[in-house]
């Protein structure tokens, strides 16, 4: 459970018209999740680009879900796509499906804990690697026992900190509400209600839209377009969905 009661303290200052979030609340990472981005950022991880799947197979996840609710009811649930958007001036790597959405309840329990199994026994392992005397997590993060378990787990949702200065999450399930979720991967994350619609700074209709910051760093292989499209094909050549590159299928 996120160790977030005390989170209704606002995130940012209403008073600064700069400030893009005037009415957002800060909420604490679990402490295994900070743990896990303290250690995915730290980390340093050959195989960056594993992001692209994570995101990619949430995504696709997140249309299938969409398209079993659908037909139990007897609906048509329309296309299903993933759409990913990288812009190498802007620094931006983009990924949106329409699939079921998040709720401002479910952003903060889903990107707040670490639900996913294999998370889990990638931090326990680290846990038991502290047991033999490794106090430290960036230390223990840096050698090759950590890469390699999180190659061998992978690390989800969380993966995308390993390229990105700041993720901002905008979903909707539909209801006309949205919700964003951001974070700059350490010790908490921002919940904020956004618009509904098209472009910048808006949830889409229905499903997720994750905007990855990317690093200065991590331009090359995060933001580039060339780098964004082997990565897919490497990865992620046999999702279920369509996936769209900067418009264009992949
Ligand atoms: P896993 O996919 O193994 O559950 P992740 O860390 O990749 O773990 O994702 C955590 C959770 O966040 C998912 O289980 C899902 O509930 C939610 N989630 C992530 N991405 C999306 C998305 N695009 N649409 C809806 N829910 C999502
Ligand atoms: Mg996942």
């Amino acid at each position: 459970k996120a160790d977030d009661e005390d989170a209704k303290t606002p995130a940012a200052d209403p008073t600064d018209p700069t400030d893009p979030d005037p009415d957002a609340t800060t909420h604490a990472f679990q402490a295994e999740t900070r743990r896990l981005l303290d250690i995915v950022t730290n980390s340093l991880y050959t195989d960056k680009e594993v992001f692209v799947r994570e995101l990619v197979s949430n995504a696709s996840d997140a249309l299938e879900k969409c398209r079993h609710a659908h037909l139990a009811k007897g609906e048509d649930p329309g296309e299903l796509v993933v759409a990913i958007d990288v812009d190498d001036e802007k620094r931006t790597f983009t990924i949106s499906d329409n699939g079921l959405g998040m709720t401002a309840d479910e952003l903060r329990e889903n990107l707040g804990t670490i639900a996913r199994s294999g998370s889990k026994a990638f931090v326990d392992s680290m846990k038991d690697k502290d047991a033999e005397g490794n106090k430290d997590a960036s230390a223990s993060a840096s050698s090759t026992a950590a890469t390699n378990i999180i190659g061998k787990f992978g690390v989800g949702f969380y993966s995308s900190f390993m390229v990105s200065d700041v993720v901002d999450v905008y979903s909707s399930v539909g209801d006309g509400v949205g919700n964003k979720w951001s974070s700059a991967g350490d010790g908490t994350f921002a919940l904020s209600k956004c618009e509904v619609g098209e472009g910048d700074g808006k949830a889409p209709k229905r499903g997720t839209k994750i905007v990855l910051h990317v690093k200065e760093k991590d331009k090359t292989i995060a933001a580039s377009k060339w780098a964004v499209e082997s990565t897919l094909k490497k990865y992620s050549a046999f999702v279920g969905f369509p996936v769209l590159l900067n418009g264009k299928k992949t």
